[in-house]
């Protein structure tokens, strides 16, 4: 081993394995050891003090949208992930819905090329899976996607959404590659009936977004995607899920045998219908919030286990562009920025609300997504050999979200403005190097480094040093 050592002591480690009291020593990036040994601090060149804090696995976020390129005065790379670590994340899977949409293997190794010199944590792309996209996927997986985004509802028209039949296409496409299939799950036909709807009845009020696709126009579809990848075989992950339904029925084909995971989003899980009302343009996103019976339901099923990965799908605007939805919802683009309060309020609400112990959440927001994706157990872990991806975490003192003076985000608004939580991110490392502290990004553009699907993310033990000394 060569380069300098860092030790975390005194901390609480919070593991998919286990919570317990441990010290980590860093070296090359690595985990090195997991213990208590008081050689770990002696032989570090520097030692993090984590007493009274809470050690997690950086958590790792499949679904996020930079806007980059052509919309960087939503978003870029150098600001989202600023974000991202802020809040604890240190992985990301950016999506291929940029301008223009990442629909070749070309533009796929541009944005790569570019996004690598801004990140300040770990990243993929996902690939493209449109019927433009359909002859280009098996060169974007080359490039390294691990896998492809599919919308069933209209979503641009540069990046149409899927008939059954491409879906399936593409579906083939990703199983003879080994890929997973990403599926925007709202019935297109259900959805385009409820806008029409609304439209003739003159509603442009912030619960018409809501009634123009509700619960069952997501369930229609996610049933449908989940017969399609069954039938082809294909590993599937259906994206934001917003409804129990959506979720059991996902939790149903697995126990039919199928890969199938369901994503849930942070807006989705403290969020409702009032506050749609409330945040009129700011809470517009699809799937659209729920009532709260539903909000309530899909809980259940993150303290089950069925609900497979929290996920930010954070979608950033400017202000300028949300504002007009105030007269006409429609007006308003969807989506909800939210990348950097997804951690810290979701593990208050599901810690110290909910009573979920720290190691369900560390496999909720970082060890399943990288058994889904394949960083396992390079990433999503805390293990000799895993990659130094950590954040720590201040599981006592309460703080407020307010956007205007915390959001590392280009523009700054959040939905989750005036929330309290009592956990908050106070440090971070990408392997091994602190990239955050209380707030302030100390990591430079570049530090993060593009993950490909052909890289190999075995991880190797470190040697000397077992996982948890007896
Ligand atoms: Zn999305």
């Amino acid at each position: 081993m060569s380069g300098p050592r860092t030790a975390i002591c005194g901390g609480t480690l919070a593991t998919d394995y286990g919570v317990f009291a441990a010290d980590i020593l860093i070296a090359d990036g690595r985990i090195a050891a997991v213990g208590r040994d008081p050689a770990i601090a002696r032989g570090a060149d520097e030692v993090i003090d984590a007493s009274g804090l809470v050690v997690l696995p950086g958590a790792i976020d499949p679904h996020a949208h930079f806007e980059d390129p052509g919309h960087t005065e939503r978003e870029d790379f150098t600001t989202g992930t600023s974000a991202a670590v802020a809040g604890g994340i240190t992985t990301v899977i950016e999506h291929p819905l940029t301008y223009p949409p990442v629909t070749t293997a070309e533009l796929y190794r541009q944005k790569r090329d570019m996004a690598a010199r801004k990140v300040v944590c770990d990243f993929g792309l996902w690939g493209a899976l449109c019927a433009p996209a359909l002859p280009e996927m098996a060169a974007q997986w080359q490039e390294g996607a691990f896998g492809f985004k599919a919308f069933m509802p209209f979503s641009e028209p540069a990046y149409p959404h899927v008939t059954d039949a491409e879906l399936v296409e593409g579906m083939q496409n990703a199983k003879a590659l080994g890929a997973l299939v990403l599926v925007h799950a709202e019935s297109d036909s259900l959805l385009q009936e409820g806008l029409e709807r609304m439209r003739l009845a003159g509603r442009r009020d912030p619960l018409a977004h809501h009634e123009s696709r509700p619960a069952f126009v997501e369930e229609e579809a996610v049933h449908r995607a989940l017969y399609l990848a069954a039938h082809v075989g294909v590993r599937i992950q259906i994206v934001h899920t917003s409804t129990p339904v959506s979720v059991d029925l996902v939790a149903d084909a697995r126990r039919h045998g199928l890969e199938a995971t369901a994503e849930v989003c942070p807006h989705h899980l403290l969020l409702d219908l009032d506050d749609l009302v409330r945040l009129g343009p700011y809470g517009r996103c699809a799937p659209a919030l729920r009532p709260r019976a539903l909000v309530e339901a899909m809980w259940e099923r993150v303290l089950d286990g069925s609900l497979t990965s929290l996920v930010s799908d954070h979608c950033a605007y400017t202000i300028e562009e949300k504002e007009p939805g105030w007269d006409d919802i429609f007006a308003a683009p969807l989506g909800c920025q939210v990348m950097q309060e997804t951690v810290p309020l979701v593990l208050d609400e599901a810690h110290h609300r909910r009573g979920m112990p720290l190691d369900a959440f560390a496999r909720f927001c970082s060890t399943n997504a990288a058994r889904t994706i394949g960083l396992y157990p390079r990433k999503g872990t805390i293990l000799p050999g895993s990659d130094a991806d950590l954040a720590l975490f201040d599981l006592q003192t309460e703080w407020k979200v307010d956007a205007s003076s915390q959001q590392l985000s280009k523009n700054p608004w959040s939905p989750f403005d005036g929330h309290t939580s009592r956990a908050r991110c106070v440090r971070t490392l990408v392997r091994g190097v602190t990239v955050h502290r209380v707030g302030e990004i100390v990591a430079a553009p570049g530090t993060g480094r593009f993950l490909s699907c052909h890289d190999d993310y075995a991880a190797v033990p470190a040697g000397a040093a077992g996982r948890v000394p007896a």
